[in-house]
């Protein structure tokens, strides 16, 4: 299945390898989990608003449905392929199975270049790819969520497309959705949330000795920039934060309530009280005590993983950290948060979502908090348990616990005929 061959889900892919050597994983199920399920590659053209037509690559790919139907975002961005929707899929098997959601992975994105589309282009966009995988997703088979160049109005054009397709309202087609068309309070920040809450334990575990923790956060969207306004609410100091544009930084603290709005007014960080810029991996070789990546994959690799100085390496992004960095990093005694873990806040409360819409029966926005609160938690205490126990480091617990749940799951549902 070469189709699916490129660096991340390469990454992926070694991932598992190696907990399936550790674990003794059936051979059987240890092949079945390597490739993804169901993978569709669209066409999608859409009118330009010079009356042009262009015409991008769209996937949707299905890891496992062993637990239940499958799950994860859609990205829109200029580096969206195959192979990194397939690893993106494969991560979010584990992560669901991690946090013990009835839910298998997948991933979808398109590849264009969201910032140079208009409002319109991108509605158009999320339409026609949202029509092109039709067959695959709805509430019982495959639920989309945002990621990356795509938000609750994204979501709100895929569950208006797919409602118009079937002829009422679906509102659990898709999760992180508008609140008012179905959307669940808490969703929008969840993620940040999550991560900001595994970061508190692993402080609480690690006892670094420094009154104030000090932190960086590349990235400065969704999970980036809501990260950084709950560090900043837990006593954290974040001295730099970055996004596609550069970074900022202030060794004494940024204004992080300050910044947000600033943000939220001009897109972006850079020029925020004059400060210095700096770039991207700059910010990442910090002299901080936690680092949060929380753009792209594979930003900490073997090249500037013995830079990284950060004591505590929280994955807000999927992937941002290679199987070889990995390696340097454990062997520096940086503990890492993997992705699975610290940025599964996201899909817990998509979760909740979905379960509102099909009760028609929402919570509030206290009770989503507490339940996302009780998950991470529980998830955190087991991963570092497991670390504890078999002297494994954080990645590999979760994902033995991840793998062998859906292993589990695939064993006693055998293989079909
Ligand atoms: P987003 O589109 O809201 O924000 C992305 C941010 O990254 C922006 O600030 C952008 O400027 C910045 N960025 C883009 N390219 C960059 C680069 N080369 N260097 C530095 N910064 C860059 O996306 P998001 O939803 O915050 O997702 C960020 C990451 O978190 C992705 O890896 C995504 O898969 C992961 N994630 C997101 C969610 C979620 O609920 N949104 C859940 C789990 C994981």
């Amino acid at each position: 299945m070469q189709e699916f061959y490129n660096e991340t889900f390469l990454n992926a892919q070694k991932q598992l390898d190696h907990v399936a050597q550790l674990m003794n994983l059936d051979t059987g199920i240890h092949e079945r989990l390597r490739y993804p399920r169901k993978a569709l590659i669209v066409s999608v053209p859409i009118r330009l608003d010079n009356g042009q037509t262009r015409v991008y690559s769209g996937y949707r790919v299905q890891h496992d449905q062993s637990l239940g139907p499958t799950k994860g975002g859609i990205r829109f961005h200029h580096e969206v392929n195959l192979g990194e929707v397939a690893a993106l899929a494969m991560w979010m098997t584990w992560k669901c199975a991690l946090l013990n959601l009835p839910y298998g992975g997948a991933k979808g994105g398109v590849c264009c270049f969201p910032e140079e589309m208009s409002v319109a282009e991108m509605e158009r966009l999320a339409r026609r790819y949202t029509t092109e995988i039709l067959s695959m997703i709805g509430p019982e088979k495959d639920i989309p969520a945002p990621d990356m160049y795509t938000n609750e109005q994204t979501m709100a054009w895929i569950m208006d497309t797919y409602s118009n397709f079937i002829g009422y309202a679906v509102p659990g087609v898709v999760t992180g959705k508008p609140v008012a068309v179905g959307g669940s309070l808490g969703r929008r920040e969840a993620t940040g949330r999550g991560v900001a809450h595994t970061v508190k334990m692993a402080l609480e575990k690690l006892k670094l000795g420094t009154d104030v923790p000090t932190a960086a956060v590349q990235g400065f969207g969704n999970v980036g920039s809501i990260t950084a306004k709950y560090l900043d609410l837990q006593g954290v100091k974040v001295v730099a934060v970055s996004d596609v544009q550069g970074g900022i930084y202030n060794p004494n603290g940024l204004d992080i309530p300050r910044l947000l709005s600033y943000v939220a007014d001009r897109g972006t960080v850079i020029g925020f009280d004059e400060l210095d810029s700096m770039e991207n991996k700059d910010l990442l070789e910090l002299d901080v005590d936690i680092l949060v990546p929380a753009a792209l994959a594979n930003v900490i690799t073997e090249h500037n993983a013995e830079k990284i100085k950060a004591k505590i390496v929280a994955e807000g992004a999927n992937g941002p950290v290679t199987p070889e960095a990995d390696e340097i990093l454990q062997k520096k005694g940086v503990f890492i948060i993997p992705g699975i873990l610290a940025n599964a806040g996201g899909v817990v409360v998509s979760y909740f979502e979905w379960v509102q819409d099909i009760q028609h029966l929402f919570w509030s926005e206290d009770q989503v908090n507490e339940k996302l609160g009780y998950l991470m938690g529980r998830a955190f205490e087991e991963v570092y348990n497991i670390s504890q126990a078999k002297k494994v480091d954080n990645r590999t617990a979760a994902m033995m616990l991840g793998v062998g749940r859906v292993a589990s799951a695939k064993m006693l549902r055998g293989l079909y005929p």
